[in-house]
């Protein structure tokens, strides 16, 4: 329960970095965050482009300090899920599942982005029985063991690099016959001696005797099929921005991202969008940071002419 100048929805890096720019500008700031700090980035084992760490920084870590840093200057961190939210008129309101209600008079959405399924039948079933969704999270419990990784973008590439200095082998399946990863991937995945590609195929399906054993791929080209016996499977085929709360009362993109611009204003007077649900081309910890300065800054100017 509480009144801010300003709430931001979402702890990830572009909402701690809002919050320590509104801070910082002497607004009262709220940082609700469903999980922990970090969103996507908190998951991620090593990040080598975001400038000012010469040897790279571990995700987690980094969203730490973040959220220590906008916390060294006043901002409020409350660890709930949002139920609702009311954004139309010049006082938001907040919910919570706890049932708790926040109102502000700006909100910064930094919601953020979640992995997207494969959408097969068995998939959510065996979720945390070998299907997972995060490689640095999870990959410890199948040292030594055999993996499936599906996609061809930074995170397959990243995952597959991360996981082969932990199992036995890994088998990387993408849908086409070139990596979709940047180029800093290509020479670490060529170094990895324990990765086989799977190339133009797709998993058909999952294999499983409660937890599971194998995946059978399909071969766009030939249309052969071919199963293949691992322990886990690692999804990584994009992300669906987490729009869901928003998504009847702000402007979306058709591709389903909040329609806000440089400046992160969306539809509404007072609401701002920053980070991965924006509408952006290039998503990375370093334009979400830049995202939630600008927001932090339009939702100072937007307050002092109110
Ligand atoms: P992404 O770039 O959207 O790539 C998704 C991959 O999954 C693509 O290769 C795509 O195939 C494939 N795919 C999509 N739907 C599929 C399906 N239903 N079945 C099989 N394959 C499917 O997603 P991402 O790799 O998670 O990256 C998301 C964003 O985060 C990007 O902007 C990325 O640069 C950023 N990121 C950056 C870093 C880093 O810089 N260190 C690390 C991780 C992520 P196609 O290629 O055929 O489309």
């Amino acid at each position: 329960m509480g009144q801010y100048d300003v709430i931001v929805i979402g702890g990830g890096p572009a909402g701690y970095t809002a919050a320590l720019y509104c801070a910082r500008a002497a607004l009262s700031t709220l940082v609700l965050e469903a999980m922990a700090p970090g969103g996507q980035m908190g998951t991620t084992d090593q990040i080598d482009n975001y400038p000012g760490f010469a040897d790279g920084i571990n995700g987690f870590e980094l969203a730490m300090n973040m959220q220590k840093q906008a916390e060294r200057f006043g901002a409020e961190s409350v660890f709930a899920q949002v139920s609702s939210m009311d954004l139309k008129g010049p006082e938001k309101k907040i919910y919570t599942e706890e049932g708790d209600t926040y109102t502000c008079h700006a909100v910064i959405l930094a919601l953020g982005a979640s992995p997207r399924e494969l959408g097969l039948p068995e998939e959510r079933t065996l979720r945390g029985r070998g299907v997972s969704y995060c490689a640095t999270c999870d990959g410890m419990f199948y040292k030594e063991k055999t993996v499936v990784v599906v996609g061809g973008g930074d995170t397959a590439a990243a995952d597959t690099v991360f996981l082969s200095k932990i199992c036995k082998k890994i088998y990387l399946v993408h849908r086409r016959d070139t990596l979709r990863a940047s180029k800093a991937y290509l020479k670490p995945l060529e170094a990895c001696e324990n990765v086989e590609f799977v190339w133009d195929s797709v998993v058909e399906a999952i294999l499983a005797d409660g937890n599971v054993t194998g995946v059978r791929v399909k071969n766009k080209k030939t249309g052969e099929t071919r199963e293949i016996a691992c322990d886990g499977i690692f999804v990584a085929v994009g992300n669906i921005p987490n729009t869901a709360l928003v998504a009847d009362a702000v402007k979306l993109t058709p591709n389903g991202y909040i329609d806000a611009g440089e400046t992160t204003e969306t539809n509404l007077p007072g609401v701002f969008a920053a980070g991965d649900v924006r509408q952006k081309v290039l998503r990375q910890v370093v334009t979400a940071v830049a995202d939630g300065a600008v927001a932090s800054h339009m939702a100072e100017e937007y307050l002092s002419g109110i």
